[in-house]
């Protein structure tokens, strides 16, 4: 029986992975769950669950949720709040698995907390690899914690990788679905709208995520997961847009073998593969072959999606340079909902605030979390 931790439980991931703990009732239980602010939902799946810790944003929904479970005659379940409380819940002692999957580097130090304490982590949160990776992997390294993947590409490749060795990789390729412009006239990008840019052709996700998929720079931001990941230089990794999103990545090896993986467009399937690597239990996430009739491929084009050189650059600096990527992007994203800035204004706002990024590798959590509000600070001074 593995006791998870499962933080961010009322997001998609969150949920997915709680659907997979009602389905394998012999394998997982719920020791821990961390939420932000939906109370409601929260508060359900407290009742539900009965772990022994839950965490939530502030100390006054805290005190709300402590009422509301004595209320239902709830018993025994501790109440904690803040970042500190998604510490406590990412390191208690009888938790054996963390599913990290709070959406930004809000979830950095429960991450980080997390390998500390030496528990293996379901990696769902890209942006702590993109702002963190180093010192993460270092860490996990040293502790030889697993990170296991759950963003699909990313799972995909750790997938992958379990038929070679590390020196027979050639090149890491990552496929992207392209978005809903990927056919779109350049000349039509300045007036793209938010409602349009919301609309994914493949995945149903969050906001943000969604807008990333449409500019690329999610794809952006992956390549710089696979880098720490994967401890590849960005030149051995490369995207690959597949509109189908069938195939979920790939490995190519030395010797000229490339291995895909292909699977349905689920994300609990991933989650699943990192609740039990490195086992496979048998679950009904299947994928009909039979059907398959054609993949399509072809390169990206980088003058429609100048994200991704922009990632490109910040991988290869690293540090200061993905954090402010992840950072400026995110102002960015929420400036174009806001309809302050136009769609191409997204890449333009990173563009600059990484060219006034000095080059430097921060070496703790907190100066990680010091250079990404720097980084905001820029941001939000060029959308004013
Ligand atoms: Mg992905």
């Amino acid at each position: 029986m593995k006791r998870l931790a499962i933080l961010g439980s009322t997001g998609s991931i969150g949920k997915s992975t709680l659907s997979i703990v009602e389905q394998f009732p012999e394998r997982y239980s719920v020791a821990a769950l961390a939420a932000g602010r939906n109370l409601d939902e929260f508060f359900a799946q407290t009742v539900r669950w009965r772990p022994g810790v839950v965490s939530v944003a502030t100390e006054e929904l805290a005190g709300e949720l402590a009422g509301r479970l004595k209320a239902a005659g709830v018993t025994g379940i501790e109440v904690v709040h803040g970042s500190e409380g998604t510490v406590v819940c990412s390191t208690l002692p009888e938790v054996d698995f963390v599913v990290s999957a709070i959406v930004g580097v809000a979830g950095l130090e429960a991450t980080h907390a997390a390998i500390l304490a030496g528990k293996p982590v379901g990696l769902a949160n890209k942006e702590c690899m993109v702002a963190a990776g180093e010192i993460l992997m270092a860490a996990a390294r040293k502790r030889d914690v697993p990170i296991v993947p759950i963003d699909s590409e990313h799972n995909a490749v750790h997938q992958c990788l379990r038929v070679g060795q590390h020196a027979e990789v050639k090149a890491i390729w990552l496929t992207a679905s392209g978005g809903p412009f990927r056919q779109l006239p350049l000349d039509e990008f300045a007036s793209i709208t938010p409602e349009q840019a919301l609309k994914h052709p493949t995945w149903v996700m969050g906001r943000r995520i969604t807008i990333d998929s449409a500019t690329m720079l999610n794809k952006g931001l992956e390549i710089i997961e696979a880098c720490r990941l994967f401890d590849v230089p960005p030149s051995q990794v490369r995207v690959m847009v597949h509109p189908q999103s069938t195939v979920h990545s790939l490995v190519e090896y030395v010797d000229g073998s490339i291995m895909a993986q292909i699977s349905v467009t689920d994300m609990r399937l991933p989650i699943l593969y990192a609740l039990a690597y490195p086992e496979r239990p048998a679950s009904s996430l299947t994928f009909d072959m039979a059907s398959l009739r054609h993949l399509d491929f072809e390169p990206p084009d980088f003058d429609r999606f100048p994200c991704l050189r922009l990632a490109y650059d910040a991988a290869e600096k690293g540090g200061a340079h993905a954090i402010a990527l992840n950072a400026a992007d995110e102002i960015a994203v929420e400036a174009f909902l806001e309809r302050k800035i136009p769609f191409n204004g997204i890449p333009g706002t990173i563009e600059k605030v990484l060219a006034s990024t000095p080059e430097s590798h921060p070496a703790t959590i907190a100066e990680v979390l010091a250079s990404d509000r720097e980084a905001r600070v820029k941001a939000r001074a060029l959308l004013v």
